[in-house]
């Protein structure tokens, strides 16, 4: 059983999307992205891709598909395959048990749709046991500025998204809303996080606009 996150460095991508970007939507050269999927594929074996729409559909993949899956989360039983969960500031959420795997994206929308409480039941209801969480790297609180309206329709259903910026504006701060769920869940978390904003090492939407996606990975 194995995840990880990928960060910027060991691809073939240029420019903005230097140089490991491995979305294909998002105007980077396609073989490019391909060599990259190419090296991860090699390091990892097959990995299945979904085309993330800030929903909480959830797709059971029990083989790689070819057509790209619309889903913001995937499991899978299958010990051969890796799930592929793409972030450029969004919460890229790994969860584990002996026999079931999900990567799931969570950005805002995925917060106050509950997706991962979703995905945890669907798990059980698959058989999982005890289940543990892994953060991956993604916009902090004090990073991700949003309009006092935004801020007050989003804390109203999660009082500890509730943030401010540095400068006092208002905020959130999904990663510490999402671990509140999480312990509510009875899950344990192993914690990977950093703030994409704050990390050269990392793509970032909000602070570069035109930019790549990374991945969490996740196999039996
Ligand atoms: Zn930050």
């Amino acid at each position: 059983m194995s995840s990880s996150f990928t960060n910027r460095t060991g691809g073939v991508s240029t420019g903005a999307f230097a140089s490991l970007n491995l979305a294909l939507h998002v105007e980077d050269v396609e073989a490019d992205v391909l060599h990259n999927r190419g090296i991860l594929t090699a390091l990892h074996g097959p990995i299945q891709y979904m085309n993330q729409v800030h929903g909480d559909h959830i797709e059971i993949v029990e083989n790689l598909t070819e057509n790209p899956v619309t889903a913001d989360a995937l499991i899978t039983t299958n010990p051969e395959i890796s799930l592929a969960v793409m972030v450029a500031d969004c919460i890229p959420l790994l969860l584990k048990s002996d026999h079931v795997v999900a990567a799931v994206h969570v950005g805002r929308r995925g917060l106050v749709n509950q997706i991962s409480v979703k995905v945890l039941a669907k798990m059980k209801e698959m058989g999982a046991g005890k289940i543990t969480a892994t953060i991956g790297p993604a916009i902090c609180g004090r990073c991700y500025e949003v309009s006092q309206e935004l801020h007050d329709e989003v804390v109203a259903a999660l009082p500890l998204a509730k943030s401010l910026t540095r400068e006092g504006k208002p905020a959130l701060d999904i990663v510490t809303a999402l671990r509140s769920t999480l312990d509510a869940s009875g899950v344990q978390i192993k914690d990977e996080f950093v703030c994409t904003v704050e990390s050269a090492e990392h793509f970032s939407y909000r602070r570069d606009g035109k930019t790549g996606r990374q991945v969490g990975l996740i196999q039996i």
